[in-house]
């Protein structure tokens, strides 16, 4: 059986058909037509659900769900997208419009640090467990928790907001206006933060080398590889931004003692370099005294396909 997921950025529409085996047989990627309504959007899905099956010379009703990972919060029902900054989504009825173009295929919304989570369940770091938790460190943090060996969609429907977890009293301003959340901490955003008060202060340091002395050119890979490289200054943002992390996990850890953690997004592409002193940190931290795994997350560009093509699998009942 053939299971279609889309995976809806602000950039790039992705659209994949997932098989049985979890592999992806057919997709497509289209510019996500910035500034267009809705209906528009789904239109355009809707056409490349239609050209997947031309693709695979088969018939459209060969596609038994279609699921849609979406970036932004989508209310309790699970059927509209409330808002999504970066799409200019709000109170979007994205079911109810896919739903026009293929009335009798089931369509699933989720948010898309959920779908990866579920991916990652069915096909990467989470395979065989029942409760893991997910981190994805990029301009944001996102997190996707699977409890009872499913994506945990909130008590009330809401899903999560791991990155609003506050972490350190008073922090720095947050994304969401309150202070000191996991996302104003664990951010590649922060780490680029960090690295631009260096190219002020600190003309002597690897990052304002690598940089070339220009504030629009720092990266949190160029932050990272300083660090790598011994430079003192970014060695010391490096290591407050692993402290953050790992108190951000042992929260975590300490309300839901996980199988497994991991961690995806940019930042975690930094590899043991940031996940040895990650493990100790969370090692001392933890209030359980037991190691508790901190792996990389295993799909990278995929999850979002694949989890929303599992988010069929996910419903009881359904597929
Ligand atoms: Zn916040």
């Amino acid at each position: 059986m053939y299971q279609v997921g889309f995976d809806v950025g602000g950039t790039n529409l992705k659209v994949g058909v997932v098989h049985d085996n979890l592999e992806i047989v057919a997709s497509r990627n289209v510019a996500f037509p910035k500034g267009e309504t809705y209906e528009k959007v789904a239109a355009l899905m809707a056409e490349q659900v239609v050209a997947l099956a031309k693709d695979m010379n088969i018939p459209v009703t060969d596609f038994k769900s279609i699921g849609i990972a979406t970036a932004g919060s989508i209310d309790a029902s699970g059927s509209i997208i409330i808002h999504a900054h970066n799409l200019g989504f709000h109170d979007v009825p994205m079911i109810d419009e896919m739903h026009k173009h293929f009335p009798k295929i089931p369509v699933y919304l989720a948010n898309d640090a959920d779908a990866a989570a579920l991916a990652e369940l069915h096909a990467g770091a989470f395979r065989g467990k029942k409760t893991a938790v997910l981190f994805t460190l990029g301009t944001g943090v996102g997190g996707g928790i699977i409890l009872g060996g499913k994506m945990f969609k909130g008590g009330m429907g809401h899903g999560n907001e791991l990155g609003h977890m506050i972490v350190q009293h008073g922090g720095p301003i947050c994304t969401c206006g309150n202070r000191g959340c996991i996302e104003s901490l664990c951010t590649a955003t922060w780490l680029i933060q960090q690295g631009r008060k260096v190219i002020v202060e600190y003309p002597i340091s690897m990052i304002y080398e690598k940089a070339e002395g220009d504030m629009n050119k720092v990266t949190a890979k160029i932050v990272i590889d300083s660090a790598k490289e011994g430079d003192t200054i970014a060695l010391d943002i490096f290591n407050t931004y692993v402290d953050s992390l790992s108190s951000a996990i042992t929260s975590v850890v300490a309300l839901l003692d996980p199988e497994v953690v991991a961690l995806g997004g940019g930042v975690s592409l930094a590899g043991d370099f940031l996940f040895a002193p990650v493990r100790e940190m969370v090692k001392q931290k933890s209030f359980f005294k037991v190691y508790h795994e901190v792996v990389p997350a295993q799909l990278g560009n995929t999850a979002g396909i694949i989890g929303a093509a599992m988010l069929a699998r996910n419903e009881e009942g359904s597929v």
